[in-house]
This record gives structure tokens, sequence and C-alpha cells, in this order.
């Protein structure tokens, strides 16, 4: 049996691409390889997804979503995906457990936040780590909170935070910023931002939730604590494309390029949501995205002699 569009990842760009591609009466199979909502599902409140004036917990948002793509007829698979063969015509998509034929494949595997790799990041992550300052700032509201890194995103986030916070660290392990020259300007002039150079975090402390970072200064190796109600992660995000390396152009940050329609160079073979080279990484643009990249699928599709 040939499906018509094999979707990998279950995320929000994944599930939306498999409710488009379902309801346009394409045979989809979406798989998963681990739990329905990706990131999007490690989220506990969402206050940003249109619709829900109440937040809604991401875990719901993802079953929601699964239930809707399942109604129109997409079938949903749990293994992992570990090898795709994509420039022939029909492309093959083999898992862990079994090896599938398609004329053509949405890419949605998202990304993964990098951590600082502290036992105590997990532990409190949800309860004052958070990786995401666009989700997660209004909970810190004329509260401290640090800022980890110093590229584009965490300089962005720190003038963002600072927006709604009481005050905000910006801890960076250089003693100068990578961030582009606007943004860095911006940050100089903040007065609720105080940069602490030439650092890294050695501990996050909190019993029930942060309320310290230890910081250890890499020049002169002096420790010191730093009290805080909410630490912000912002070391960077690796796209999962692992399984496209040498087959499918990355950007220099590794992200998938297409175009606005959602295509890669490989004909019938498109990408959406987080893994995809764009601005704003978010639950709703990563549900845009999925919804063009079916409409990409259904068109291509619709005209191959495949
Ligand atoms: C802690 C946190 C809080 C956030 N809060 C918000 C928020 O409040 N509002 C908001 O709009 N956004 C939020 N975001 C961002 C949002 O979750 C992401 O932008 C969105 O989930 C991206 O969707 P995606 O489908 O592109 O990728 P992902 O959500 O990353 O999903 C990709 C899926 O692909 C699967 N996958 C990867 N490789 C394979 C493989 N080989 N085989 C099979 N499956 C595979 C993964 O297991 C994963 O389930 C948050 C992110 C985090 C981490």
């Amino acid at each position: 049996m040939v499906y018509d569009v094999i979707i990998v990842g279950g995320g929000p760009a994944g599930f939306t691409a498999a409710l488009y591609s379902a309801r346009a009466n394409l045979k989809t199979l979406l798989i998963e390889r681990m739990f329905s909502g990706g990131q999007m599902a490690t989220t506990e409140v969402m206050e940003n997804y249109p619709g829900f004036e109440d937040p809604i917990n991401g875990i719901e948002l993802a079953m929601r979503m699964e239930n809707q793509a399942k109604k129109f007829g997409a079938e949903v698979l749990y293994d992992e995906v570990v090898e795709l063969e994509l420039k022939e015509s029909i492309k093959t998509v083999t898992t862990r457990k079994t090896v599938f034929s398609t004329k053509s494949v949405i890419l949605a595997m998202g990304g993964s936040y990098r951590r600082l790799g502290l036992d105590q990041e997990n532990r409190l992550m949800g309860r004052g780590v958070s990786y995401c300052a666009t989700c997660d700032g209004s909970f810190y509201r004329d509260m401290t909170v640090a800022v980890i890194g110093g590229g584009d995103t965490a300089v962005e986030d720190a003038n963002y935070l600072s927006r709604m916070c009481k005050k905000v660290y910006l801890v960076h392990r250089r003693d100068a910023l990578r961030a582009v020259k606007s943004l860095q300007d911006e940050v100089f002039h903040n007065k609720k931002v105080e940069i602490i150079w030439d650092s890294v975090v050695e501990d996050i402390e909190g019993v029930e939730a942060v309320e310290a970072i230890r910081i250890k200064n890499v020049k002169t190796e002096k420790l010191s604590t730093l009290k805080i109600d909410g630490v912000f992660v912002a070391i960077g995000i690796n796209p999962n494309t692992k399984l496209v390396e040498g087959v499918i152009e990355l950007s220099e940050s590794g992200h998938i390029l297409t175009d606005e329609n959602m295509n890669t160079k490989i004909p019938r073979v498109m990408a959406c949501g987080d893994i995809r080279e764009k601005n704003l990484r978010q639950v709703i643009t990563a549900a845009a995205d999925g919804a063009i990249a079916a409409y990409s699928a259904e068109r291509q599709v619709d005209s191959c002699d495949c």
C-alpha cells in the first residue's frame, strides 16, 4: 500500500498537517516517536493560543489536535522514524518496526531546546526553569529573573522580560554578547537589565520552585548566588534534522530551508514547524506551517504521475 502523505512528528505542525491532509481525502499517516504534542505537551499553561480565553494545558491541546486529525481519517502510529529515502518518486519511510511507501513526506520533527545539563534543571522545569520567554514571561510579572545566554534569543528575551519583570539578570559566559548590534544597544540602555559577564550557571537552587542560581565567574573562579524567581535558558535550540542531514538543504543554524509553501528542493518533500528556518517558533506558527505543507502536498500529489 502506498500512502499519499506520511508526516514525521506529532507536534502541532504535524497534527495540523495531518488534519488538513486527511480532510482533503489524502491517505495520511502520521508517525510520532514519543507522545502527542511534542514540545507543546511540556507546557502546563498556554495562554497565547488563539481561541482559548482561559489558558489551556499543552497536553489537552495536543489530544484535541490528535483526535481532530483522526476524526477526518488520519492514521497515527507511535514509533520512531529511523531512515528516510526521499529522492525516489515513491518515497520510503522506515520506522523501528515497519517500512512504509508514500508519494509525499512532510517533515515535522521540531526541535529540542538545549539544556544546561544540571541535575536540578529537569526537576524544576516548569517550576521556575523555562526555555521560552514569549511563552512563560508573563508568569513572572514584577519578579526577578535571570536569562542565560548571549546570542540573539537571550538578549531579545532579556529585553522582552524587562517589560514585565522587576529586574532581569543576563548571565553570559563570555565578555561580549553575540547578539546583533541593535539588540545589544537596546539591552545596554535598559536600566532593568544587569549583565553578568564571564559567568556560567553551576547550580539551580529551590525546593518547590526556583529560588536562586549559583554562578561561577570563569575568569576569577569566584562563586556567587543570585536570588531569582525564574531562570530562562536561552542557549539555543537543536532542530531534529539528523535524519535528513546531507539530503536536504539546511540553514547555517541547521534548520531546514523551505519556500513560503513549505517545499524543500526535493519534489513532494515539505517541512513545517520549528524544524524550519523562520523567525517565530510558537504553536500558532507551527500549526500554520502544517496547514500550508498539507496544501502543498495535496496539490503535488494530485498532479504527479507517481
Ligand atoms: C517548555 C516550553 C514551553 C512552550 N510554551 C509555549 C507557549 O506557551 N505558547 C506557544 O505558542 N509555544 C510554546 N512553546 C513553543 C512550541 O511548543 C513549539 O514552537 C511547537 O511545539 C513547535 O511545534 P512542532 O510541531 O514544529 O515541533 P515539536 O513540538 O518539537 O514536535 C515535533 C515532534 O516530532 C517528533 N519527532 C522528532 N523526531 C522524530 C522521529 N525520528 N520519528 C518520529 N517522531 C519524531 C518529536 O517527538 C515531537 O513530538 C513552548 C516550548 C517549550 C519547550
